[in-house]
């Protein structure tokens, strides 16, 4: 049985050729046998299993569950609440949610975020919750109060980041889908750096409920996994609208997991300028063009366009993102939510002052720092204000190309390959500009997806290396679509030398 198989998965459970139990039982052995890897923040060993069972006798009363028994991890952003795992004997667990921080280390969501009760509800069974950098801040998962998570092609290189976890547990063969968030590129980059798909749908599209806010204009939730169509089958399910988080558009959501299979006709394919750039990896810059060489061999049309504010991005990105930041995280003072410190003289304003200077980390500080800055009353219209006219001349650039005739714009999804840990972990800026081809894609609003395009030798190892496609918004269609045809003209790639053999 392979475990990177969501829909081979539930379909054998669903006929009863392996229990939901067995395929439980096989993620949770392979995750312990890569625990040197640190993916994980906490395995849901025996509350997954006694889940597993309650999916095994509800296919057994004849229930129809369109990922039932599907391991799926969960990044640690994410609320999972007491109702998560509630098998029929009534013992509830959902474990913690942390961020990765020492601020929300003990904490326990009261609740569920939607999109995880939605793959709950449809059979997926959560393994665990994955590591990330600090409230997804950072581009490599190295930023976290459990350590680095490594990649499973090369365990002395980082993931990517934030949802590094969640890329090295697709990667590592652990389980066929992970759920992840996207504020600046963290699902799509660090799937770049594993080799999985990784999909950020249009903001707007999947709910937040649940989701620990990092950027609130930029967020978004999405999936990482092993394939286009298992992507797009998660994507399904947990998409659309919800009561609970009213910014989620009504929009109807197609049924992804079988359109991506639809070939598009005549594929028009816009490649900016800025996809090459002199300052990317060599190994990225040859597997980007012979993505576009095959493409067009397959019959895309490839369009060659200029998006000039692409190079604005991650300064815009770098001012909106602290900015939004430096709001949301106020709410961590010591007093309602997360770790208070233990000694506090000099009452209100110190207590908050120790609190937070005690359990936020570095780069978490220097985010709050920035977007304060940015924000105050001298800096905010040389800052704040001139950022997010960038961020619409990035919306008016994509519109111009998405709304001429392209389907979907393709570009590399990082400058390089996975790179070493600790390499960038003391130059901010070097960090940044890891993010160079994901933040525009947020500040626009707009759906993209990560597909695995080659591998690029280092030495004796192989690294993975993705492309990115990028759609009109709501058009998660033709992102799909135009990935999965990329996924076939590539044919099949080597997994990871880290991967489970079950
Ligand atoms: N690397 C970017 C940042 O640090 C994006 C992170 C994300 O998407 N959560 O902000």
């Amino acid at each position: 049985m392979k475990l990177t198989d969501a829909r081979a998965i539930a379909a054998g459970v669903a006929s009863r050729r392996h229990s939901a139990r067995e395929v439980t039982g096989a993620s949770i052995k392979a995750a312990q046998a890569a625990a040197s890897l640190n993916l994980f923040t906490e395995l849901f060993e025996s509350a997954a299993l006694a889940a597993a069972d309650d999916i095994d006798a509800r296919i057994a009363r004849g229930e129809v569950l369109p990922l039932a028994g599907v391991p799926v991890a969960v990044k640690d952003n994410l609320c999972t609440g007491p109702d998560l795992h509630e098998p029929g004997d009534g013992r509830g667990y959902g474990g913690r949610t942390t961020c990765a921080s020492r601020m929300l280390e003990t904490y326990r969501s009261p609740y569920t975020a939607t999109t995880v009760q939605r793959l709950i509800d449809a059979g997926a069974v959560i393994i665990g919750k994955t590591n990330m950098d600090e409230f997804g801040m950072g581009s490599s998962t190295e930023r976290s109060i459990f350590g680095p998570s490594r990649n499973p092609w090369d365990s002395a290189r980082v993931c990517g980041g934030s949802s590094g976890g969640s890329a090295g547990a697709v990667a590592a063969g652990i389980c066929a889908l992970a759920m992840g968030s996207d504020t600046g590129g963290s699902i799509r980059q660090p799937a770049s750096h594993c080799g999985a798909v990784g999909v950020k749908p249009t903001y707007g599209r999947a709910s937040r409920y649940g989701l620990v806010a990092y950027a609130s204009s930029l967020d978004q939730v999405g999936v990482l996994g092993a394939s286009v169509s298992d992507a797009a089958t998660a994507l399904e399910v947990f998409c659309g609208a919800d009561d609970h988080d009213l910014t989620v558009s009504s929009t109807q959501v197609p049924a992804w997991g079988i359109e991506c299979e639809q070939a598009i006709d005549g594929l028009r394919l816009a490649v900016p300028r800025q996809a090459r750039s002199p300052g990317n990896d060599a190994r990225v810059t040859a597997i980007f063009e012979e993505t576009v060489r095959a493409l067009a061999k397959a019959g895309a049309v490839i369009v060659d366009v200029d998006l000039p504010s692409l190079d604005d991005a991650v300064a815009a990105y770098y001012i909106i993102a602290p900015a939004e930041a430096s709001s949301n995280l106020a709410r961590y003072d010591g007093i309602r939510y997360g770790r208070r410190a233990v000694s506090a003289d000099g009452g209100i304003d110190s207590l908050y002052e120790r609190s937070r200077s005690e359990a936020l980390g570095e780069e978490v500080q220097r985010r709050i720092m920035l977007g304060t800055y940015v924000l105050s009353a001298g800096y905010y219209d040389a800052y704040y204000a001139t950022a997010l006219k960038v961020r619409r001349r990035i919306l008016a650039d994509f519109n111009r190309v998405l709304g001429g005739g392209c389907h979907a714009v393709l570009m590399p999804c990082a400058p390089g390959p996975a790179f070493g840990i600790g390499a960038k972990t003391d130059d901010a800026l070097a960090m940044y500009l890891e993010d160079a081809y994901t933040v525009a894609v947020n500040l626009a609003g707009l759906p993209a997806a990560c597909v695995p395009a080659g591998l690029a030798r280092e030495g004796g190892i192989m690294l993975p290396v993705g492309v990115q496609f990028i759609g009109a918004a709501f058009d998660e269609t033709s992102v799909l679509r135009a990935a999965r045809q990329w996924e076939l003209v590539r044919g099949e790639l080597p997994v990871a030398a880290g991967a489970a053999s079950t």
